[in-house]
């Protein structure tokens, strides 16, 4: 173990260890704004300067690493000058409008400025060209003057999704980040993760924002505006008012919502019971009927694109059940536009979700069941159309909203969701984890299977922050083997299989985001490995403090079915809450969303 000296005091660390790792672990805090702990080592922002004794220059703490008698100083005028004289470097070529910028509350460029006492910047903007907005993404809007190349988009987007749709183009001070052939991320490879949203220091990648369509229908008395809230939210969106990462705030949540102004304030968790009852039974009829196997979820948007441009020849094994955001929209202006006699063109879903891909999924062309059902009932044109999900809301605008409103989030009294979109079980809850979809699916397709009662409904296998978790499960004699994939580089690993045809497993569980939606692009900022695992354990918590723990036991999901579906797999339930997929191909989309321009 070398010997080092750090600011004075000696420290023994283990070989190999950078300046950066080893100040870390020391509690000595080094500032940077690219590096990305072995996803992004790039160097590129140079913000991290040491003075090692000896060395010509000051060092890059991030890439140098220690060695045996290294004497280090972390905090002299050197240092300062120089990480100073960078981040100047930086912000002459940043457009100053943190104003009315998305990012103003958690940009990394704007603390780090203020930390490091920056008054003024020095130097001039060399040019003033303008580079246009990418636009053409239903989810992710890049604004590419705020960006200030440190890459660690690109690292995430290639090391954790394994998708490459972004890269450093062109040379010097021509480098900028872009999609393949400059066309924009709505027409590229992209899944709309936001995986690389949630690592940018600036406000260079943002939501593409819902807020103000979801105000003007609030605001408008002919609309009956409902919100379903997904199962990872109540664990997180209390970290956008101060409080701890894995507070449980679903009730505060719901009180939140219901001042903003919506009618019913429902849950996903109704729709993901649903969605447990069609895919329990799917996977089933498909063990029965040999095939195809194994069966793969499908509540994840980003990993079904993921597959419809990577995967093609794996579609057929993927769950025809929609996700649970679309189960929703689909019997919220079907089964309950008829429950309580509206028309279903008044209503108007918002969702919010832990996700940007959901705004992608939502306005998939094939997402429209509820027009396509009440069309010849109601003789509508096609002029009328609607879709199931209107709008959709990441964790953090709902916050937006709720602060904009003026609602004292951590003094509101709880309350309850409404009935009946609004009942759920703790099956349904533990789908913002990874695992969960697999878990709840067990928890029905065990005691639909053998007609016996399941003792212990925690499948702990299936569990924990694992980027692959594989078990073998005994359904009273039947081997089931499954597993459970988070992050999509993770996912090519038992999709390699399956397309190769020697997959072992029967059922597989693929969440897009590291943790599952729990560590979704549309989280709270930051979204890191400690969040992650705090807000897992606020989701387990959930789940035990719910009465009913299975899908097929809850009242509400018993009642839709004899009130209106039938039942699972009916041919009612096939039109409302299944989809399909199809092979995409970027090249094949039109120009004609495309904002970026080449200069
Ligand atoms: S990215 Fe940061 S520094 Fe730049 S305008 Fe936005 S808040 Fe300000
Ligand atoms: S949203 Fe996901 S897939 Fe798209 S560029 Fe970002 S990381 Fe890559
Ligand atoms: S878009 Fe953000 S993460 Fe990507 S290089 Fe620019 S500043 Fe860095």
């Amino acid at each position: 173990m070398p010997k080092i000296t750090i600011d004075g005091q000696e420290y023994q660390i283990a070989k190999a260890t950078t300046i950066l790792k080893a100040c870390e672990e020391l509690g000595i805090i080094i500032p940077n704004l690219c590096y990305l702990d072995g996803v992004s080592e790039e160097a590129s922002c140079s913000i991290c300067l040491v003075e090692v004794e000896g060395a010509k220059t000051l060092m890059r703490a991030c890439v140098t690493e220690v060695t045996d008698g290294m004497v280090i100083r972390t905090n002299t005028e050197r240092v300062r000058k120089g990480r100073l004289l960078n981040l100047e470097l930086l912000l002459a070529s940043h457009p100053q409008d943190c104003f009315v910028c998305e990012r103003n509350q958690n940009c990394q460029l704007r603390r780090l400025a203020f930390e490091m006492g920056i008054q003024r910047v020095r130097f001039s903007k060399e040019t003033s060209i303008s580079l246009p907005i990418d636009q053409s993404s239903s989810a992710i809007v890049r604004d590419p003057n705020k960006c200030i190349l440190c890459r660690r988009c690109t690292a995430v987007c290639e090391k954790i999704q394994s998708v490459r749709a972004i890269e450093a183009i062109n040379r010097g001070k021509r480098t900028r980040i872009s999609t393949f052939m400059d066309r924009g991320l709505g027409n590229s490879s992209c899944v709309n993760c936001g995986q690389c949203l949630l690592v940018c220091p600036t406000g260079a990648l943002v939501e593409n924002y819902h807020i103000q369509g979801v105000w003007k229908a609030l605001s408008d008395n002919q609309k009956f505006v409902v919100v379903e809230t997904a199962p990872a939210v109540r664990a997180s969106i209390g970290e956008e008012f101060g409080l701890a990462a894995g507070s449980r705030i679903t009730g505060k949540m719901v009180a939140a919502l219901r001042r903003l102004g919506f009618k019913k304030v429902f849950d996903t968790q109704f729709s993901a019971d649903l969605t447990i009852m069609e895919e329990a039974h799917e996977l089933i009829h498909r063990i029965k009927n040999k095939g195809p196997l194994p069966l793969i979820t499908s509540c994840s948007p980003g990993w079904i694109k993921f597959a419809e441009h990577f995967y093609p020849k794996v579609l057929k094994h993927i769950s025809s059940c929609k996700s649970p955001q679309q189960m929703f929209g689909a019997v919220a202006k079907t089964y309950y536009a008829k429950k309580i006699g509206i028309d279903p063109r008044k209503i108007v879903v918002v969702s919010i979700m832990p996700c940007t891909a959901k705004k992608f999924e939502a306005h998939r062309p094939e997402m429209d069941a509820a027009f396509r059902y009440w069309k010849n009932v109601m003789n509508l044109d096609e002029k009328e159309h609607f879709v199931d999900v209107d709008f959709v809301l990441t964790t953090r605008e709902a916050a937006r909203m709720m602060k904009e409103a003026g609602i004292d989030f951590t003094r509101l009294a709880d309350e309850e969701f409404d009935e009946p979109l609004g009942i759920s079980t703790g099956a349904a809850v533990v789908f913002g984890a990874t695992g969960g979809v697999m878990e709840a699916a067990l928890r029905t397709a065990y005691e639909v299977l053998t007609n016996q009662p399941l003792s212990d409904v925690e499948f702990k296998q299936v569990r924990g922050l694992e980027g692959i978790k594989t078990a073998e499960l005994d359904l009273n004699g039947l081997l089931l083997k499954v597993a459970v994939a988070n992050s999509l580089s993770n996912a090519r690993v038992l999709l390699e299989e399956v397309q190769n045809g020697k997959s072992p497993y029967t059922f597989i569980e693929i969440m897009t985001c590291p943790g599952g939606c729990l560590g979704g692009g549309g989280q709270p900022i930051p979204t890191d490995t400690q969040t992650r695992q705090k807000r897992m354990e606020a989701i387990y918590e959930e789940d035990r403090s719910k009465s009913v723990r299975k899908s097929h036991e809850n009242p509400a999901i018993k009642q839709i079915y004899q009130e209106f579906l039938g039942k699972p797999l009916s041919e009612l339930s096939h039109q409302l809450l299944h989809t399909h997929y199809h092979e995409r191909n970027e090249l094949d989309t039109p120009f004609l969303l495309n904002k970026t321009v080449k200069i």
